[in-house]
């Protein structure tokens, strides 16, 4: 673990530029809303590592053609990166089990992309968490502390 103060926008846009061919095989579009600019004290591989989990996830959970939201905001002390999605939504019964090793529902899944994501905040001080849309699909939400 390596953590220098890196750019959030900067981070996120890598990102994208690498998901977004997989995106657009399903017609998904990835959308950067509101965004601040500030940097964050973080081992840049790894959180890149939890924005791509999050954003195949969102992606492999959409069916149909649609949009991704990206947006960062301030909060307090926290930054807040919203990655918003149009899929079906987590079941209420199920919202818990997210975190848990090898919980999946994928065919193929590992159901560990979560739970390293966790892993990873927690070493960051920061944390996942889920939220559902008011219409459909879901939020996750990663926070970590400002410098
Ligand atoms: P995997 O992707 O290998 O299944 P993850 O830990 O990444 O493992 O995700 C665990 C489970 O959480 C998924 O199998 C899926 O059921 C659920 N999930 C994760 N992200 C979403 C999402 N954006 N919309 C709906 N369900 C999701
Ligand atoms: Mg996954």
């Amino acid at each position: 673990e390596h953590k220098e103060m890196e750019s959030l926008s900067e981070m996120i846009e890598d990102v994208v530029t690498l998901l977004k061919p997989q995106a657009r095989l399903k017609s998904i579009e990835i959308l950067m809303g509101q965004e601040i600019n500030q940097d964050v004290k973080c081992d840049r591989s790894q959180i890149k590592q939890v924005f791509i989990n999050i954003l195949k996830n969102a992606i492999e959970a959409m069916n149909d053609p649609g949009c991704i939201k990206i947006s960062s905001h301030l909060r307090k002390e926290e930054i807040l990166i919203d990655m918003i999605d149009e899929g079906p939504g987590i079941p209420e019964e199920v919202i818990h089990k997210l975190g848990e090793p090898f919980f999946t529902t994928k065919q193929n899944g590992t159901g560990l992309g979560l739970m390293i994501s966790q892993q990873i905040l927690e070493r960051h001080e920061g944390k996942l968490e889920i939220l559902q849309n008011v219409n459909t699909g879901s939020t996750f939400r990663v926070i970590l502390p400002l410098p």
